[in-house]
């Protein structure tokens, strides 16, 4: 696997050619998101690799990837570990056994639309369908958005099931992708979460401003801070390369705003299957002020099963990693089980 850094990739020499992002606001970065991927393979001197021939479109989960994101890749690379988590391929068709649409049984916790209520204590809030980046081992990639997908009255609903759960300390903002709203309504729904007494905390999953992080900007800050919620940002990075100066500044944006940033990753096969690759996506987390937090085993749904690595090798992985760095850089490798209380520890 290829292991070079962000910084090692860009150079002006290899960024010459792509599109300049530096002046766009991250609205004109979403709608202009590589949709295309003969597109994206030129860009990267892809065209006629290989690579190019295994493409294939996916229609209900098509091919979406933001330029600066794009731009973390490294040209002439058909391996590059950004790349292979966006670009739709062939593997996607197999059908394999124990992979299925609904891999956690969303389904049977979802008591109103736009609530996913599996645990104790806390609650999803399906806040947009939407997001930024399609990434192709999603558990969510065949999620019912168009039930979830909240009109006025229904936002009212899911409210008021968090305000009849006395039980209910912590509301974590998903999707999709929870940024993908805008600003105004998220401002307006953290007001009214906040409304609610027993409300203690806001945790927002969010993947956006890693491939756009233009989206944490002042106005994204202002409903971030202005709540007497205590608030809690959990990044989704794999790898060290999708960290760069850009990323790294909007990471400090959050933190010098005293919001408290933790990590997950997905362990995905030639994604950070390796123990180097792990190692530096840790240290890399810490050097910008984000401790990693979780390492999800990958949730078997269909069209993702080239990204599975079998248990004994995650362990074995995981054991390695643990023999390299200290302990509060080891995030917890855990799998979501359908019907238990909390994630379980897969060590
Ligand atoms: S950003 Fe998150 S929800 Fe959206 S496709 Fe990627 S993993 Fe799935």
């Amino acid at each position: 696997m290829i292991t070079q850094t962000a910084a090692t990739w860009q150079t002006p020499a290899q960024i010459e050619t792509l599109p300049l992002n530096e002046e766009r606001s991250w609205k004109q970065e979403l709608s202009g998101a590589i949709t295309r991927a003969d597109e994206l393979l030129s860009l990267l001197d892809l065209a006629d690799s290989p690579l190019a021939r295994s493409v294939t479109a996916m229609p209900d989960f098509p091919l979406r990837v933001p330029l600066p994101y794009v731009q973390r890749m490294e040209k002439g690379n058909p391996d590059d570990p950004l790349l292979r988590q966006v670009l739709p391929v062939s593997q996607e068709l197999v059908v394999a056994p124990g992979f299925n649409s609904d891999p956690l049984e969303e389904a049977q916790y979802n008591p109103v639309p736009g609530i996913v209520h599996k645990y104790s204590g806390r609650v999803l809030l399906i806040t947009s369908p939407a997001c930024a980046v399609h990434c192709r081992y999603c558990f969510r990639r065949h999620f019912p958005y168009e039930d979830n997908t909240l009109g006025k009255s229904q936002w009212q609903q899911a409210l008021d099931y968090i305000a009849g759960n006395s039980s209910i300390r912590e509301v974590i903002l998903s999707g999709g992708d929870p940024l993908a709203a805008n600003d105004n309504h998220l401002h307006w729904l953290v007001d009214q979460l906040a409304a609610i007494k027993h409300v203690q905390r806001l945790r927002v999953h969010t993947r956006f401003p890693v491939v756009i992080p233009s989206r944490i900007d002042a106005d994204c800050l202002a409903w971030l801070t202005a709540t007497r919620l205590t608030t809690v940002v959990v990044l989704h990075i794999n790898h060290a390369n999708e960290i760069d100066d850009d990323v790294a500044a909007m990471i400090q944006r959050l933190r010098g705003s005293g919001i408290t940033v933790l990590n997950q990753a997905v362990l995905l096969k030639d994604v950070n299957d390796e123990v180097q690759t792990l190692t530096a996506l840790s240290e890399r987390l810490f050097e910008n002020g984000v401790l990693p937090y979780y390492l999800h085993l990958l949730d078997p749904v269909s069209g993702a099963s080239h990204f599975d690595i079998a248990n004994p090798q995650a362990m074995a992985l995981y054991r390695d990693l643990q023999a390299q760095l200290p302990g509060y850089l080891v995030p917890r490798l855990v799998r979501d089980t359908p019907g238990a209380a909390a994630k379980t520890l897969a060590f």
